[in-house]
């Protein structure tokens, strides 16, 4: 088992990251969390409002570029397990510019590497995602060594920033793990993403865009499982080594749209036909991916995991963080 005691969490501030960092601050064993995030459009220090009032936390604004810096940070803070969610995170803002994805995906991903090539006996964990292995028919799930096929931007970006790291273990034997999770969601996530996006429309009576007929399907993974998951595999992973990690809750966006609808009509106690009047067929994502699903065998048997929450649990838990 990994000494895991001191923290350097890039991205913070984002959705995935500040779950991660409240997990972590609930545990008595660890000693420091850094969160280290540049607050862009993405992030914000409510996702984390609270922490600044446990000593052992600390948040610094800066850029995963600034090489040095991070540098200087890892040896000031004695730092023994870095945490890298910081990232352009969204598909149709890759679409859109994918620059700013190279940037800081590939770039800021090789700054961090070289800086805990530095420091190396710190243990790296790379947030990547299951996109990077393209899209999947009806059938089948992508495992840990199913080929890289990124179709977007951003998922090329994504695949890029793990072959680096990958490269970094072989060449510098560097101590890395990988994890591919399938979509996050829970509070605190950005309205851009497709159920903060439905239920704030719906609270706001505006029309919900749904890509195509809505059947592209998609897994949801519970924020604070992925959470727990990524703990495991920084404690107990094989370095070197990639984990897949899914919520077993796969569903066409056009159902889950209307279990979104349904939850939301009984919290609200209102009728669903109001918001089932709201949903508006776009034209379609340019390459947009048919399916995603990822084998979770790997994670469950090696490392004991398993999902906890329903995804109908989950979905009410994030209705009421947004009614709040
Ligand atoms: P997010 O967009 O909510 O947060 C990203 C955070 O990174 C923000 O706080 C932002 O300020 C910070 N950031 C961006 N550029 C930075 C820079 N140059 N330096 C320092 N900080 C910077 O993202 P998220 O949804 O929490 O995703 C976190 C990670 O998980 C990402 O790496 C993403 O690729 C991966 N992932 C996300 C999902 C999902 O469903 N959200 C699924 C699989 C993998």
């Amino acid at each position: 088992m990994r000494k895991l005691k001191r923290f350097f969490v890039t991205g913070g501030a984002g959705f995935i990251g500040s779950s991660f960092i409240r997990f972590l601050l609930a545990r008595d064993d660890v000693e420091r969390v850094i969160n280290f995030d540049l607050l862009t459009y993405a992030g914000t220090l409510k996702n984390v409002e609270g922490c600044e009032r446990d000593p052992r936390y600390r948040f610094i604004h800066g850029d995963i570029l600034n090489q040095s810096f991070v540098e200087e940070l890892l040896k000031e803070e004695k730092i023994d397990t870095l945490v890298h969610f910081a990232a352009e995170s969204h598909v149709d803002r890759s679409i859109a510019c994918a620059r700013p994805f190279v940037e800081v995906n590939v770039l800021g991903t090789l700054s961090l590497l070289e800086a805990v090539k530095k420091n190396s006996s710190i243990h790296f964990h790379q947030i990547s995602t299951d996109e990077v292995f393209g899209a999947l028919g009806e059938e089948g799930f992508f495992s840990e060594t199913s080929p890289y096929q990124p179709n977007s931007p951003y998922s090329a970006s994504k695949a890029g920033a793990d072959h680096l790291v990958r490269a970094f273990t072989h060449t510098y034997n560097l101590s890395t793990t990988i994890s591919h999770s399938s979509n996050n969601y829970g509070p605190g996530q950005h309205t851009e993403k497709l159920i903060p996006l439905v239920i704030s429309n719906c609270l706001q009576n505006l029309p919900l865009p749904i890509y195509g007929q809505g059947r592209n399907v998609r897994d949801w993974l519970y924020v604070e499982d992925h959470a727990e998951a990524i703990f495991l595999i920084l404690q107990k992973g094989r370095r070197g080594e990639s984990y897949n990690v899914g919520g077993n809750s796969q569903l066409p966006n056009i159902e889950l749209i209307h279990l979104l609808i349904e939850l939301l009509a009984e919290a609200k106690g209102v009728s669903k036909t109001s918001y089932q009047g709201l949903i508006r067929f776009v034209e379609d994502r340019p390459g947009h991916d048919f399916r995603y699903a990822v084998d979770t065998s790997k994670i469950e048997n090696e490392l004991g995991w398993k999902v906890k929450t329903s995804l109908s649990k989950g979905i009410a838990h994030t209705i009421e963080w947004y009614l709040v």
